[in-house]
């Protein structure tokens, strides 16, 4: 840590405030941040919409009023080759300028800086148009990139600094130069995409001088007072990935060239390592950022998945960096660091990881929302306004649907009252909660139960509705949330006492034998068979987690990846089961799919497409593939199989009543998901 920020912090951690760490401003020479907090870069997906930039300013504003230090926007490339997909957003023109300048007025409403996200993506680009430092194709991507001439080297840095240079018109703070994840100065820097011979590859000092001579000329074309963060590669996580000693020479030669904050990268698009996601424990890699503390004069920042301040916290009081950054959190709550400042961290709604609304769309090229909080991106279009006309609401079912119902319903001066058959809250959130790796959903549920208490919804539990009960109160609307009912298909023998629903092992804990068939391999196939593999949740274990994933703190290989890695394996016989003849696992979130797949792979899970179901015996299953007759000795089946809703009493009240609504799995069943329920309800919210 550099003295002066280390002389900071310790003058405000000495304060009666919350977060003292966390909250304590950094100054930066010639500009000054209020709080250490650095909102990460998230591509929307409104950057390319039509009049997308005033839905951005909006976007962006939330957040500087919520508190946010300092932050960082979209990746936006500097020229035409460096694009993320045919029409992704580029600052290269003057035209370009103005959109740009909606953002940064609204954000400097509020003493918050935000910078400008510069990305190449070089050989990740999704178009043909794609270079790299050589003509390497990613495993992710079909197109193969062009190498970059010397000259076309030369150009790019200049555009670097054109782009910044507009970016400083635009009216931003300064500029984050995108060094890791595997994109453009990521693939120059490493030899696993580097292969030149010339002055740009071979030794660190060739391959880092890409970026270096990026950061050299935006400094030189934009002064001293204008912020420049570079993200540096700081743990490759891929085979030719830096070491250590490459990293601490590519920090110290950035300092040298002109920036003014380093902020970490881990791990490349195309690294088999999760990163970001749930199953990831807390801070579990701020350790990176801290071996580089004391090697490098500016300030440092550290990232991934710190989604409260709590840990936020505990990463800045430990010394392991100067900032932390979080960027999905500020998706699931705007009011994040106000919420912290005001000592109210239990009213935050806390990122639970899932990638479901943020990333998945936009890998999919949807704009990109939060699972809990469809509000995210949608500010100026899904609003919760006061109501002229309170309303008696009751709501059958405190699942998510009915949760998110309630709440915003009564944020809106509705007077609610919320009913469950259950004796807690949360619906299938209390079974998805148990699964390891999904522990954050429990921050989900507490999150309601602090807002429904503040909010003054009646909740009343252990309450089974029935029309007749309903009917009898006088309620203006009636929003049926009732959800689901597990499927049983017509498997013969599926009566058979070792037979068991996924709502038996998550619900009711049944015991579960050493061999067991899984029938269905949906997401809730999938994640039975992670309870069943996993005696032990390893995201409350960090050590375990690097360990069990292969990573090596010691970088004794480059991109610190342990040699001949080994996994542990399931404490069962487990075989998952689907008739579809595709790859199991296939319809699972886009950039969460291939971990759930790895980690029951490396676990030994057998999984079994294409299978006829033909009948379960006391200890059998079996079962046809292509016509041919397969038997599977078990003790257990456990049905996974899909759901149908649970729409009888919506029936029963719309033959006796009007102005009854219904929303979530007792609407529709198929592929129905949280995002799904909660966004239905939020919507009914906004409209009742
Ligand atoms: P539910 O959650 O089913 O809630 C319905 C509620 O209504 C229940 O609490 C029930 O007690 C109550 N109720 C029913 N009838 C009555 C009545 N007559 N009177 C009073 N109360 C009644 N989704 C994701 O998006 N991501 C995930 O990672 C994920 N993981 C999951 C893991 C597991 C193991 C499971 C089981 C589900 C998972 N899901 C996940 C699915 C997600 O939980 C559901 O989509 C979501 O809960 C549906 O919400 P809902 O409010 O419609 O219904
Ligand atoms: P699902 O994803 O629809 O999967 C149901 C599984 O059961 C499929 O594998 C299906 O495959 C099989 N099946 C369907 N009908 C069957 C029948 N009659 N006989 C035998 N097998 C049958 O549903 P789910 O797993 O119950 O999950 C419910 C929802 O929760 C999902 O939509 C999902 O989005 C959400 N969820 C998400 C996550 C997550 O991590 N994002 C985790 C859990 C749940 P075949 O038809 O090929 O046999
Ligand atoms: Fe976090 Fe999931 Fe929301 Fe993305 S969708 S911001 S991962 S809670």
């Amino acid at each position: 840590m550099t003295s002066q920020t280390k002389a900071q912090i310790n003058s405000q951690a000495n304060s009666d405030r919350p977060f003292p760490h966390l909250l304590s401003p950094l100054d930066l020479g010639f500009t000054q941040l209020r709080n250490r907090v650095l909102m990460g870069s998230m591509h929307t997906g409104l950057e390319e919409e039509k009049s997308g930039f005033e839905k951005l300013a909006a976007f962006y504003e939330a957040r500087a009023k919520g508190g946010v230090g300092l932050i960082v926007t979209g990746g936006i490339s500097p020229n035409f080759r460096g694009r993320v997909s045919p029409f992704g957003g580029e600052l290269s023109k003057w035209w370009h300028v103005k959109k740009h300048k909606a953002v940064t007025a609204a954000v400097h409403k509020y003493p918050t800086k935000i910078c400008l996200q510069l990305l190449h993506t070089g050989r990740y680009g999704f178009h043909p148009f794609s270079v790299s430092a050589s003509k390497i194709k990613s495993p992710i991507n079909p197109f193969k990139p062009k190498a970059l001439s010397e000259r076309q080297i030369w150009k790019t840095i200049n555009d670097f600094a054109k782009s910044s240079k507009l970016a400083q018109d635009a009216g931003y703070d300064g500029v984050e130069i995108m060094g890791s994840e595997g994109y453009l100065i990521n693939q120059f820097s490493c030899k696993r995409t580097n292969h030149r011979t010339d002055s740009w590859g071979g030794s660190i000092e060739n391959r880092m001088r890409f970026g270096v001579e990026a950061v050299k000329a935006t400094r030189a074309r934009v002064g001293e007072k204008f912020i420049i963060i570079f993200r540096l590669s700081m743990i490759d996580l891929v085979d030719g990935g830096n070491t250590w000693d490459e990293v601490i020479t590519m920090a110290k030669a950035i300092e040298a060239a002109g920036a003014t904050i380093i902020n970490t990268g881990i791990g490349w698009h195309e690294a088999r390592v999760p990163t970001i996601a749930t199953s990831v424990p807390r801070a579990a890699f701020t350790w990176v950022t801290e071996k580089l503390m004391g090697e490098v004069n500016i300030p440092l920042v550290s990232t991934n998945r710190i989604n409260t301040p709590e840990v936020a916290e505990q990463v800045l009081a430990s010394g392991q960096s100067d900032m932390v950054s979080m960027a999905r959190p500020f998706l699931a709550d705007a009011e994040f660091v106000n919420k912290a400042a005001a000592n109210k961290s239990d009213e935050i709604n806390t990122c639970i990881g899932c990638n479901q609304a943020c990333l998945d769309h936009v890998f999919k090229q949807q704009r990109a929302s939060c699972l809990v909080n469809p509000q995210a991106c949608y500010e100026t279009e899904l609003t919760f306004d006061k109501t002229s006309k309170a309303k008696t609401i009751a709501v059958i079912g405190a699942g998510p649907a009915g949760l998110a119902f309630s709440c915003y319903a009564a944020e809106r001066g509705h007077k609610v009252e919320l009913f469950d058959a259950g004796s807690e809250i949360g619906g299938q959130f209390n079974f998805a909660k148990q699964i390891p790796g999904k522990e954050e959903f429990y921050e989900t549920l507490r999150y309601f139960r602090k807002q429904l208490q503040l909010l003054n919804v009646k909740v009343t539990l252990n309450s089974k509705q029935t029309a007749e009960s309903l009917t009898s109160q006088n309620f203006d609307e009636i929003v049926v949330a009732t959800g689901i009912s597990p499927r049983t298909p017509p498997i013969s023998g599926i009566d058979n006492p070792m037979v068991l629903s996924y709502l038996d092992v998550l619900r009711d804990h049944k015991p579960v034998g050493k061999r067991v068939a899984i029938i269905g391999a949906g997401g809730i196939g999938f994640d039975v068979a992670e309870y069943l593999a996993e005696e032990d949740s390893l995201t409350k274990q960090p050590e375990k987690w690097l360990e069990e994933w292969g990573i090596d703190k010691s970088y004794q290989q480059g991109g610190a990846l342990t040699k001949d890695h080994t996994h542990s394996k399931a404490n069962r016989e487990i075989h998952l089961m689907q008739r579809k003849t595709t790859k199991v696992g296939a319809g699972l979130g886009k950039t969460t799919g291939w971990i759930h797949r790895s980690t029951l792979k490396n676990q030994g899970v057998n999984m079994i497409p294409g299978v006829e179901y033909s009948k379960i015996t006391d200890n059998e299953l079996h079962f046809l593939i292509n016509g041919k007759e397969h038997t599977l000795a078990v003790d257990n089946v456990i049905v996974c199989a899909g759901q149908d809703p649970n729409k009888s009493l919506y029936q029963q009240l719309t033959d006796v009543r009007q102005n009854v609504h219904l929303i979530g799995g007792a609407d529709v069943a198929l592929e129905l998901d949280a995002k799904r329920a909660i966004r239905q309800g939020a919507e009914l919210a906004a409209r009742i």
